[in-house]
């Protein structure tokens, strides 16, 4: 089958490899209709995770149609078009029980590495993403092993389309579930850092959860606008504007009540591998980064909650921990339970609340992966989202 394999930072290669076969009972192979690249796999591409080895399969934003299953597999047949989470989870340990899909017990046998990356213990394992997360081949492929496929895929209405549903993966739920960390009440104001897909989705999220304002920053004219008119957000362009005195100024001096930051690690272009390197990138981005979260930090209301979806790694530096004290700030983060969140969202889809495919900019094949990457990376082309064919 061919498949996008990562080769090194900024280095992806669509390739021929062994189809993949059923290794468990709780295994099913999925056919894949769509995938798409995620601002997460831009991470992988820059070479700030650490663990990726060359011709790792990438991807974790996949959905299509069962081809066969394992023994063990009862919920699912032959011929089932379904979403996969981008978390793997068994459905049975202490963290499942609890709802904590993506911190699942059993479904990273790597967690270990992470004991020496990040000294401690790691969540679930990803599909395509490091070795760290368990170095399960991912979805921007022809086919792709799932595991534990009795508790993750879900079954979706032939009514809707693959770019209707495709974003239950990840993007959707990861935005959702950043503003339903907020805990947001009647009459909040609720910031946003970084109008890519998943702050284009945290943005309708907080608006379905009731906030009452939203204001997205990002210096990408194309996301700013998309924040404003799909997701009827106030804007800030970082560049033209210092956020903090703008933030303060538009709340009657108090800040957001909530902030979130749907950044993450901003390093681009680094080309750094290995196990080690990724903390001391950290650290060497310490001087002006992560400009959002330190914002995010200082801006946030007393009493309020940094919610973080953006993906962080290794060591951070230059916290404001004195003002997130003072204020008495709640922190929320991590990957995303996509499990919990699959059902009820796919339900705010069908009622026609919300059309996920707004934020699809590029459809291209998998074989042009490697120029979805490029794109999607340099914000070319006005890119927000790219869906690939295989
Ligand atoms: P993306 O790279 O397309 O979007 C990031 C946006 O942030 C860009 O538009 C960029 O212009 C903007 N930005 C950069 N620096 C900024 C700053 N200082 N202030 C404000 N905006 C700034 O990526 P995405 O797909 O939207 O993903 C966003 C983050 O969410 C990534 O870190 C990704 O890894 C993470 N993510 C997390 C989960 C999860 O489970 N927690 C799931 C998916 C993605
Ligand atoms: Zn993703």
């Amino acid at each position: 089958m061919k498949a996008v394999c990562w080769h090194g930072a900024g280095d992806v290669r669509v390739e021929t490899v062994p189809d993949p076969a059923i290794l468990y009972p709780r295994d099913a192979i999925i056919k894949v209709t769509s995938t798409a690249i995620c601002g997460s796999d831009l991470h992988l591409y820059d070479g700030v995770i650490p663990t990726m080895q060359k011709g790792d399969i990438l991807g974790h934003e996949f959905m299509g149609e069962v081809v066969e299953v394992g023994a063990a597999v009862k919920n699912l047949r032959k011929g089932d078009r379904v979403v996969v989470p981008f978390t793997i989870a068994c459905g049975h340990c202490h963290f499942c029980e609890r709802t904590l899909w993506s911190l699942c017990d059993n479904s990273n046998p790597n967690a270990w590495m992470a004991e020496k990356v990040y000294g401690s213990t790691s969540g679930s394992g990803l599909f395509g993403y490091s070795h760290l997360f368990g170095g399960y081949a991912g979805g921007q492929a022809e086919y792709v092993r799932v595991p534990f496929a009795d508790t993750g895929p879900m079954k979706v209405p032939e009514s809707l389309t693959d770019e209707q549903v495709l974003f239950l993966t990840d993007i959707f739920p990861t935005g959702y579930m950043a503003a339903e960390n907020c805990n947001i009440q009647p009459g909040d104001t609720v910031a946003v850092w970084g109008c890519g897909p998943v702050g284009q989705f945290a943005i309708k999220s907080a608006y379905m959860l009731g906030a009452d304002r939203v204001i997205g920053i990002d210096r990408h004219p194309k996301r700013l606008k998309m924040a404003k008119e799909q997701g009827g957000a106030e804007v800030l362009n970082l560049d033209e504007v210092e956020v903090g005195e703008a933030l303060k100024e538009m709340t009657g001096g108090w800040g957001p009540s909530h902030c979130i930051d749907a950044v993450g690690l901003e390093a681009h272009g680094s080309g750094i591998e290995g196990i080690y390197d990724n903390v001391m990138n950290a650290l060497k981005l310490e001087t002006d980064k992560p400009a959002a979260l330190r914002q995010a930090i200082v801006a946030c209301r007393k009493g309020g909650t940094v919610s973080i979806p953006g993906v962080y790694g290794g060591l951070l530096d230059k916290m404001p921990m004195g003002a997130a004290f003072a204020k008495g700030l709640t922190f929320k983060m991590g990957q995303t339970h996509v499990h919990r969140y699959l059902q009820p969202l796919l339900e705010r889809i069908v009622q026609g609340e919300l059309d996920p495919t707004f934020v699809i900019t590029h459809r291209l094949k998998l074989d042009d992966a490697p120029e979805g990457y490029r794109t999607f990376r340099d914000q070319k082309d006005d890119c927000i989202k790219v869906v690939l064919k295989p």
